[in-house]
């Protein structure tokens, strides 16, 4: 066994895999660019290698400088991880030649499986049969059009050299193939340097089944039993988990078989993962491609079988023969992982990126993250930044623990998909066991959206919160800090949730803790524990676990799973920021409802940059609102008496 491994990739997968090999007892070296200087995966390293710039081209993908990182740093091995140069056969040679361990298949492996018109053509040599289609050398418009109308409509068209869901169009109708070939054909040949197409059958609703495989050095090839990822977004994964639920004996064993058959084909000597892909009420899984790296739902494989596979992985690399036959591969209880990303799910997955204020994980429960409070998202890599993994005795255990924890779960300063990711755990079809790679379309058709039933709760619990953390840095400790006896008489506070009209709320001091009113509701809250990001609330007679944090500007609460995002200050300061804001518009808004209490200006009136034009009244404060240009008043809308809504335009000054 090699003593060091360096580790060539970032993110969660750099930390899972540095955390066996540090149990292992093996020196562990992380390479970084620019963006991840401070990172996770560089701060749990014994030592790290600068490698270059932030695109991954000019850093993570380099050959030479992660060659000469290892060589530096006396480096035996070099685990890949997934993505960047896992299947990358250069790579695998450049090592072979220079004498260090890779800790990953042959090159030859890589070769025969990297492309999936190649690995197509091998899996049916071996008795192993694909999706109907074409997979030919002949790449001719005439003969894709000429195979698609063969297979008949729809059909998916592929790029050979694919990867990540990329470069894959579904084509419905015949006027649409060419578009489909040709886009595909760009996608491959500029995110792969490939422009070769392959024409499937487009199986409708199906699931997405796969076999781990464990190969060693020795001839021996296992299977670690299956995973289902059905529930997919433009063609990548979302949640995983083992074993498949709902699947006949006959059907997992077909899967088994023509996993291994495929492997022992090609001589397989690592771990790796078969693909397949088979209508929901079908029997038959058909071969989609075969991945010669680990893979990012392993956690979930490691769970039921009470393996490391990272482990396995490297002792596979170092030449020892598979520790288990077969016959001692059980499965054991159910689990369940989640891809937590940095997305605005409810804007169509835009990603997000930034800097993580503050993160709680749940407590309990197997987390693999590439962040902690403090990390920097940056828009070089990929979004996806930890992974939650539920194990249970049962499938519904495990459901129900992943729903649990990712409602606890939040992750403050840069949007995540974890809201999103417990609705799709929670859908039926998903706890029922039934979801196909149609589940998003079908459960969310029209995107998916926050639920906003306790919008009010959050907005009167985030108050309360900050007003608590207030008194307690004031000096008000213990009891009169949580019970709101610290406070003045009353505190008027504008609460403004982000892309939100900001809320009036007076909190009132009373004895059973402050008493939240606005417009007409009121509510009593007490805050039971308050300590420095989280607190626990009765509300009504009703419990509420909350996390918080602050930053100069704004205040997140999160609960259930969400992140709310706030500015919150006394409202005359609110008041007074948005008398200084503005600038230039020469239109005066009030940013809140309320009531004119007189009109300092006519008509024609000439006026300078700052001077009174309206006084309003909201919330028993008088506001005044002033000039944000100098100029002629060349339109005033309101009179003494009249009720505004917030965003309504008082008066126009048109700069001179
Ligand atoms: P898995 O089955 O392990 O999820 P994926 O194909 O989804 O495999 O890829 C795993 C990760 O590696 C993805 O999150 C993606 O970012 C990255 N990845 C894989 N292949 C490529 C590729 N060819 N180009 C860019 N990124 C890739
Ligand atoms: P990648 O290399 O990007 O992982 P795959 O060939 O594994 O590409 O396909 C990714 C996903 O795309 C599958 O899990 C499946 O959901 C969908 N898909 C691929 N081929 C087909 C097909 N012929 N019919 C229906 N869906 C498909
Ligand atoms: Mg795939």
């Amino acid at each position: 066994m090699f003593k060091s491994l360096l580790v060539a990739n970032r993110g969660e997968i750099a930390c899972r895999i540095m955390r066996t090999a540090k149990r292992m007892g093996l020196r562990t070296i992380a390479v970084y660019s620019d963006a991840d200087r401070n990172a996770l995966h560089v701060r749990e390293a014994d030592e790290a290698v600068y490698i270059g710039p932030p695109p991954p081209s000019e850093s993570y993908l380099q050959i030479d400088r992660i060659i000469e990182a290892a060589k530096q740093t006396g480096a035996e091995a070099i685990h890949p991880g997934y993505g960047f140069l896992s299947e990358n056969t250069k790579f695998a040679k450049a090592l072979a030649d220079t004498g260090i361990t890779f800790v990953g298949p042959d090159a030859a492996c890589i070769a025969a499986m990297g492309d999936k018109i190649e690995s197509k053509r091998l899996a049916e040599e071996a008795g192993v049969p694909g999706v109907p289609g074409y997979a030919g050398d002949d790449q001719s418009d005439e003969t894709l059009i000429q195979a698609a109308e063969h297979i008949g409509f729809p059909v998916m068209v592929k790029a050979s050299a694919g990867g990540g869901g990329k470069g894959m169009r579904r084509v419905f109708r015949r006027e649409d193939l060419e578009d489909a070939i040709d886009l595909a054909r760009r996608e491959g040949k500029s995110s792969f340097g490939d422009d070769r197409l392959l024409v499937e059958k487009l199986i409708t609703r199906p699931r997405h089944l796969e076999v781990q495989i464990a190969g060693d050095k020795h001839g021996n090839v296992i299977h670690l039993l299956e995973r289902d990822c059905s529930v997919q977004r433009n063609n990548q994964k979302v949640l995983e988990e083992a074993p498949a639920p709902n699947l006949p004996d006959s059907v997992r064993e077909k899967l088994f078989s023509r996993a291994v058959e495929l492997a022992k084909a090609i001589n397989y000597n690592s771990l790796g993962t078969v693909e397949f892909i088979m209508g929901a009420d079908d029997d038959e899984p058909a071969f989609l491609e075969m991945n010669t790296r680990l893979q990012v739902e392993h956690p979930v494989t490691e769970f039921v079988t009470g393996l490391d596979l990272v482990e396995l992985q490297i002792r596979i690399a170092a030449g020892e023969p598979l520790p288990l036959k077969q016959s001692d591969i059980k499965v054991t209880g159910h689990a369940i992982e989640a891809r937590v990303t940095a997305e605005k799910p409810a804007q169509n997955f835009l990603p997000d990126i930034g800097r993580i204020h503050h993160i709680k994980w749940p407590e309990n429960i197997r987390i693999d993250a590439g962040v902690q409070s403090g990390s920097e998202i940056s828009q070089f890599y990929d979004s996806m930044i930890a992974k939650v993994i539920a194990q249970g005795s049962t499938r519904q255990e495990a459901c129900d623990r992943l729903i649990g924890a990712l409602r606890s779960t939040a992750i403050m300063g840069v949007e995540s998909n974890v809201a999103f990711l417990a609705d799709c755990a929670a859908a039926p079809d998903f706890y029922n066991g039934e979801a196909t790679t149609s589940f998003l379309g079908e459960v969310f058709p029209d995107g998916w959206q926050a639920d906003e039933s306790e919008r009010e709760t959050a907005r009167v619990c985030a108050a309360v919160v900050w007003q608590a953390q207030r008194s307690a840095a004031a000096g008000y400790s213990g009891f009169r800090a949580l019970s709101g006896a610290g406070l003045p008489a009353r505190t008027f506070l504008t609460v403004q949730k982000e892309g939100d009209d900001p809320v009036d709320l007076v909190l009132s001091k009373s004895t059973e803790g402050y008493m939240v009113t606005h417009s007409d509701t009121a509510s009593t809250v007490r805050v039971i524990e308050l300590s420095e990001n989280e607190a626990v609330l009765m509300r009504d007679g009703h419990c509420k676990k909350v996390t918080f944090s602050n930053t100069p500007e704004h205040f997140y609460l999160g609960f259930d799973g969400r992140v709310r995002t706030y500015s919150i200050m006394p409202t005359v300061e609110y008041a007074r920021a948005l008398a200084f804001a503005g600038g230039g518009s020469g239109e005066v808004t009030s940013d809140m409802p309320g009531s004119i209490a007189e009109v300092k200006v006519a008509e024609g009136d000439i006026v300078e940059e700052g001077a009174p034009l309206v006084v309003m009244e909201s919330m028993k404060l008088l506001i005044t609102l002033k000039a944000s240009v100098a100029g002629k008043v060349t339109a005033v809308n309101v009179k003494q008496g009249d009720l505004i809504n917030a965003g309504d335009v008082l008066v126009v000054v048109e700069e001179e």
